[in-house]
């Protein structure tokens, strides 16, 4: 649960901290208003991708499903400053599928906390193996890192791309490639 009194004193002291006057105005409001914005930012915390996870379907075909180009939105834990960018999700049903967008919510539960892009991505497909039971799923998100662009080493546009395989992705080579002729990419 979030405890708004305690990001509210937090955000008082750090604008101490950078040597604002935290009754200007302009600032009032901030540390309320930056407490209430952390319940929509870190809300994945009190959720579980299970519950999105658990309506499934039958359905005969065992070919790969892909959704591409979830839009997403997340922190960076080491700097607390938004990464953003697409994921794509790719599965081989073992008798059932589930509705795509279940697939977007279990990227919004795991994306709405402190993240590593590296971790969100493991999660995500993890996820999906533990609640669908596919045969294999593979992950790949593609990121801006604010922390990278607007600081640091300053390469705007530059795109961090991570990938989580499990199960028959990790076996077979040849579904890898079939995900990225499918996504458009090779
Ligand atoms: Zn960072």
């Amino acid at each position: 649960m979030i405890d708004r009194e305690k990001i509210e004193q937090a955000v008082r002291l750090m604008l101490e901290g950078i040597g604002e006057d935290t009754e200007r105005e302009g600032l009032r409001n901030t540390p309320a208003r930056i407490a209430r914005m952390c319940e929509e930012l870190y809300g994945g915390m009190d959720e579980d991708a299970g519950v999105h996870l658990s309506r499934m379907f039958s359905a005969q075909s065992s070919d790969m499903v892909i959704e591409k180009d979830i839009t997403f939105y997340s922190m960076c834990e080491h700097h607390i400053l938004p990464f953003y960018g697409k994921a794509h999700i790719a599965y081989i049903p073992d008798g059932k599928v589930v509705g795509l967008s279940k697939l977007a919510r279990t990227v919004e539960v795991f994306a709405r906390r402190l993240q590593l892009q590296e971790q969100l991505t493991g999660q995500i497909a993890d996820a999906l193996m533990e609640h669908m039971k596919p045969k294999g799923v593979l992950v790949m998100i593609e990121a801006e890192h604010m922390c990278m662009t607007m600081r640091g080493i300053k390469k705007p546009g530059s795109q961090t791309v991570t990938l989580a395989k499990r199960g028959a992705f990790q076996t077979d080579p040849a579904l890898e490639e079939r995900f990225f002729r499918m996504l458009g990419r090779s």
